[in-house]
């Protein structure tokens, strides 16, 4: 089972305590963008074997949203931060790099993402 730390209560929280909500760090589109970019902001989502940054809710908790770090293949959990950010915090890009060599966080495009190399 995934067990996630809420970075605002503190708490350890299972994942039947959480709300998974998609991908983070996506930067959002709207009136004005071209179609290209609001398709993509609304429908174009990453599916990695590896290092994701993803959305949860604390719903039987605090009711705060936050950011993980994971691999989706080994279910390793990195660290969880505010969401209030719009990249992962240094500490734990650089966990991610030690224990993925390789691994980079960086922009390809206008999409900033962190990508296994
Ligand atoms: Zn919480």
């Amino acid at each position: 089972m995934l067990i996630l730390h809420c970075p605002y209560c503190g708490v350890m929280a299972e994942e039947t305590e959480l709300h998974a909500g998609g991908e983070a760090h996506l930067k959002r589109f709207g009136p004005g963008s071209s179609d290209e970019e609001f398709e993509g902001y609304l429908f174009h989502r990453e599916n990695p074997k590896g290092v994701h940054f993803e959305r949860w809710r604390h719903v039987n908790g605090c009711g705060k949203w936050f950011h993980a770090a994971r691999c989706t293949n080994t279910l390793e959990v990195f660290g969880t931060y505010s969401a209030q950010v719009t990249a992962p915090p240094q500490e734990i890009q650089d966990k991610i790099s030690a224990k993925r060599p390789g691994w980079t966080w960086g922009t390809w495009g206008d999409d900033p993402k962190g990508r296994d190399q």
